[in-house]
């Protein structure tokens, strides 16, 4: 079974990756920091506001 805090808004942003370790733990690393400094790789859990937000996808309304 995996492991993994409650990411706030990064569960429902289309730049979140879940990225899983060897001893089941999920961490979940922002895509943005790839491009942009400002971003941290693994933000501060849970995120509760984030300028670059974008919902995913699949959280679209429809
Ligand atoms: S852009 Fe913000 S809300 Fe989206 S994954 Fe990165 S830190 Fe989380």
């Amino acid at each position: 079974m995996t492991r993994r805090p409650a990411a706030g808004l990064c569960d429902r942003c289309h730049h979140q990756r879940l990225v899983p370790n060897t001893r089941g733990s999920v961490f979940s690393l922002c895509e943005r920091s790839r491009s942009d400094p400002a971003y941290p790789r693994y933000p501060r859990l849970p995120v509760r506001s984030c300028r670059g937000f974008e919902v995913r996808d699949d959280e679209a309304p429809r």
